[in-house]
This record gives structure tokens, sequence and C-alpha cells, in this order.
């Protein structure tokens, strides 16, 4: 479903004068349904390379291909991208001056062009699913950490996207509320949605995840399934960082 090839993306620092290479000729895919978790040190190209499947953030060489449209072409409509694949932050980026049920209708009217009624339709059944149904009416501050990004997950729902991207959903929230998140996730799982995570829970990578990409300094340089990945991890690199945090 998705196929990445040959992706690079420099970011150049000190008003230009040096670049850090953010990705490396990374190449990889994706499959319908399948669930990639994400992991590698601080600054080795995870939310880079999540942000480039979005077109958060464009890049310098190679193709990125979804369900066949090259999303890195200039016809490419990147409204329609964003729609079709969904992204959760670590900081929930909800709208703070709308309540929970504005927040999952407006990208649907404004985006989809969907009528108000048939939105505000979606917004509470999606509410009822992530656990919130008596929110609605709630403005973002007026909620926990773990509720708003239950806001944010569902708004993202709302465009019915093929696709799902998780930046380091649950690190922001206080310990007891990051299970409730991380189940939510594991249930968009089960019921088959394609997701790409990068999360530091290894708990959740070795229970859900199909395959888990290690990327270092902008490279992928080791993946694999979940089990052989953290039992006997084959580089140096990955067998450090797995060292450091376990
Ligand atoms: P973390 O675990 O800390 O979130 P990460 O793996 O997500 O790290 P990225 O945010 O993808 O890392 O950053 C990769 C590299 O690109 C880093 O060296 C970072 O400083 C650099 N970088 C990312 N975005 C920009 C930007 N907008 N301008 C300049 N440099 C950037
Ligand atoms: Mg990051």
């Amino acid at each position: 479903m998705v196929r990445i090839e040959n992706v690079s993306r420099r970011f150049s620092i000190d008003g230009g004068k040096t670049s850090v290479m953010a990705l490396k000729n990374v190449s990889n895919q994706i499959g319908r349904g399948e669930v990639v978790v994400i992991i590698g040190p601080s600054g080795s190209g995870k939310s880079t390379l999540l942000r480039t499947l979005n077109g958060l953030e464009g890049i310098d060489e190679g193709n990125i291909v979804i369900d066949g449209v090259d999303i890195c072409s200039k016809t490419t409509c990147m409204n329609t991208l964003r729609t079709e694949v969904g992204m959760v932050f670590q900081h929930f980026n909800l709208f703070e001056n709308k309540t929970c049920l504005e927040n999952i209708v407006l990208p649907q009217t404004v985006v989809l062009k969907r009528q108000r009624q048939e939105a505000e339709e979606v917004a509470r059944k999606l509410l009822e699913r992530v656990g919130i149904p008596d929110r609605e009416n709630n403005y973002p501050r007026q909620l926990s950490g773990g509720q708003q990004q239950r806001v944010a997950i569902a708004r993202a729902l709302a465009m019915k996207p093929k696709m799902m991207l998780f930046d380091e959903a649950t690190s922001a929230l206080d310990p007891e509320t990051v299970s409730g998140v991380l189940d939510l996730m594991k249930q968009l799982a089960r019921e088959g949605m394609t997701m790409a995570v990068v999360t530091h829970e290894m708990g959740f990578a070795r229970e859900v995840a199909d395959r888990v990409i290690f990327m270092d300094q902008g490279e992928v340089v080791e993946e694999g399934e979940p089990d052989a990945f953290f039992d006997s991890p084959r580089s140096d690199r990955a067998q450090r960082f797995l060292e450091q945090i376990i």
C-alpha cells in the first residue's frame, strides 16, 4: 500500500552553513493492514519519516507512492492526501477554542465538504467509540491528556483514512492514561487499520507490531518481526539502543 523508495531529506541548519541528513536513502514498504512500529534514538529521523508520509514534510530525493499515487508529484492534492493518511501527534494539536465535537466536525465540513448534520453524527459516533461520549461540549483544556488524545484520534478517523500515523502519541500522557490510549490503538490495529507508529512503548511494539523498524542517523538500520528483533537484534547499533532503554 505504501512504497518508500530511496527517500532522502536534508535540513540546513546554522542559516544554511551546515546540513543534517534526516533521512538517508530510506526504502521500505508497508502493506495494507500492516502495523509497523518505528523505533530509534532521538534525532534518528522517525518523525521526519512519518511526516513525509502525509506530505507534512517534503523530500529531496526518492519517491513515495501510496495506493498507486505518487504523493511527491506536484499534481497530488495535499488535502486529499491528508484525509487519506491521518496523523496523531504527541501534543494532540487540537483547536483550543473549539469544543470536542467541533474539533471533529470542522475538518469534515471544511475538507470533505460534508453537511453539518452528517459530520455531527460521525463525530458523535466516534466520540462514543473512543470512550468519551459525554464530553462533546467540553473544550480541550477541560479534558485530561488521555481524553484530548482520544479526541485527536477521533478527529483523524472522521476522515476515514486509509492509514494512520502515530508520532509518540502517548509520550506526553500521565502513566495512568497511557494504557487507555494504547488500547484504543490496539483496537484499531485489530480492525485492520494500516498503521505506522513511533513509540517508546516496547510492550506495545512486541504485542501489536507486525514489523519493527529500527532507525539511526537517518537510516533504516534493521527491521524484523518484533520477537526476533527484541530478543536478538542483529546490528550493534540496535543492540546498544535496546540495552540503553530496557
Ligand atoms: P525524537 O525521538 O527526538 O523525536 P526523531 O527520530 O523523531 O527524534 P527527527 O525529528 O525526524 O528525529 O529529526 C531528524 C533530524 O533532522 C534531527 O537531526 C533533527 O534535528 C533534524 N530536523 C528535523 N526537522 C528539522 C527542521 N525543521 N529543521 C532543521 N532540522 C530538522
Ligand atoms: Mg520525533
